[in-house]
């Protein structure tokens, strides 16, 4: 692993143009569970139950489920030393842009500027009827479902099952991984689509795609130039250490 962390610092030091790709992994320590996998909220709950229909449909119900399952571990929740990595490698003026699976919104709240996520935010709350936008943190959820001043239901401002992603999200994160000569990919296995090409992209266009994941995935072998097995805190942390 020593080697592998030495390269990693070796090729971000002579890399002009940084993209970092982030998923579910990257919030592990900061105590967010995923949705897939082990001990993910798919483990728990049919993900229609999460679905824009079923908010329409039964709010109250839904809400309770937001508040409990995301808002919840999410007004806890703080950047771990995951996002920190990538906050030093921004200020070292390596990584660009930051495209992101995950609604915790907690590369922003790191210090990241350019965010793209993928998949919305949890972060902030917009009315269903007006869309006025309300950070989530400051929602008064003392009656469910929280509402607008204009009386019109809230709801996150996520991409849920059955949206589409928006556009220029896809646009601007194909762009950064056209653009970037290096690719990190962070606590994801990119099997979900759309996300699942920039990788891809990167590579076709000539970058490294270096891999830190706690385990082997569909990227290790057919995209990524290597992997780096473990935690996203710690081995972010020892790759800024060993560029010093
Ligand atoms: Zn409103």
């Amino acid at each position: 692993m020593d080697d592998l962390i030495r390269r990693a610092a070796k090729d971000l030091a002579a890399a002009r143009n940084v993209a970092a790709l982030t998923g579910a992994g990257i919030s592990i320590e900061s105590g967010i569970p995923p949705f897939r996998g082990k001990g993910g909220l798919w483990e728990r709950y049919d993900p229609m139950e999460f679905a824009i229909d079923a908010l329409m449909r039964d709010p109250a119900k839904v809400w309770k489920l937001f508040v409990k399952e995301l808002k919840e571990p999410l007004d806890r929740a703080k950047p771990n030393e995951g996002h920190k990595g990538l906050v030093k490698l921004e200020a070292r003026d390596k990584l660009k842009t930051i495209i992101t699976q995950n609604i915790d919104g907690l590369h922003q709240a790191a210090g990241n500027t350019d965010v793209i996520e993928y998949h919305g935010t949890f972060a902030w709350q917009r009315c269903m009827d007006c869309h006025k936008k309300y950070e989530t943190r400051k929602v008064d959820i003392s009656e469910i479902p929280p509402r607008c001043e204009c009386g019109g239901i809230l709801r996150p401002n996520i991409v849920f099952f059955g949206e589409t992603i928006p556009a220029q999200a896809i646009r601007r994160s194909r762009q950064a991984a056209a653009d970037c000569d290096l690719m990190l990919v962070v606590g994801t296995s990119a099997v979900v689509q759309p996300a699942a090409m920039i990788p891809g992209i990167a590579k076709d266009n000539g970058a490294k795609i270096v891999e830190i994941n706690p385990e082997r995935t569909p990227l290790t072998d057919d995209i990524s130039d290597y992997l780096i097995m473990g935690g996203a805190g710690e081995v972010m942390n020892r790759i800024v250490a060993a560029m010093d």
